[in-house]
């Protein structure tokens, strides 16, 4: 009955996102069990999954010292939803502009990582997002910006610069949809992206 979710634990607000996944399940009428991801072998089991911010550097060495950065990208090539949100956008994008940051190229964007500036580090924006009916409280804390686009749709700009994109079944923000109680970018992103594939109802054992 349950669908599974996996937030990559290797850094970031894994709670939070897993609270988010719980409240866009149920919104949506879905049932989801949350598993943490910090070693291989539980994202094959995954039916849609969350990479949480941090620091970029640090999770992409973390993901593809273990293997699970291959199995992100064998999720994303089967059409399961990726929600990537802050450094995790940074990871998923195909240029991070930073050697230190081994991409995962399931984006098609290149970012700017902390190009929001420093007096405005951190700080809270209402954002009109495509698919959303009213403006989202989107909170960005020492945020990427999308400074190119590819094979990806723009969400939502702020600032003249893109700061959400989708490209098939991955949607990645500049911002942390896991730090508000709102959890519409969860349910866009899982629930209502028709170009990802989650198992229907009558399809979950
Ligand atoms: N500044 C971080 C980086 O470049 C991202 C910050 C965040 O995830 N909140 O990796």
């Amino acid at each position: 009955m349950s669908l599974t979710a996996g937030v990559v634990a290797v850094q970031g607000d894994v709670s939070e996102h897993a609270a988010a996944i719980e409240r866009a399940a149920t919104d949506h009428g879905r049932e989801v069990t949350v598993r943490e991801i910090r070693e291989s072998g539980l994202v094959p089991e995954c039916d849609l999954l969350a990479m949480p911010g941090g620091e970029s550097t640090t999770i992409s060495r973390l993901i593809h010292s273990d293997g699970i950065a291959s199995e992100i990208r064998d999720h994303v090539a089967a059409g399961k939803p990726l929600l990537a949100t802050c450094a995790g956008l940074i990871v998923a994008s195909s240029d991070a502009g930073d050697d230190r940051v081994d991409e995962l190229g399931v984006i098609d964007v290149r970012v700017e990582r902390n190009a929001f500036g420093r007096q405005k580090d951190s700080f809270e924006a209402p954002l009109a997002i495509a698919g959303l009916d009213d403006p989202y409280p989107a909170v960005f804390i020492r945020a990427p910006a999308i400074d190119a686009v590819g094979e990806a749709d723009v969400l939502a700009t702020w600032d003249g610069r893109p700061v959400a994109v989708r490209d098939g079944p991955v949607v990645g923000t500049s911002f942390h949809p896991e730090l508000t109680p709102d959890s519409r970018i969860h349910g866009l992103a899982f629930f209502e992206n028709e170009a990802a594939a989650v198992p229907a109802l009558e399809d979950v054992q």
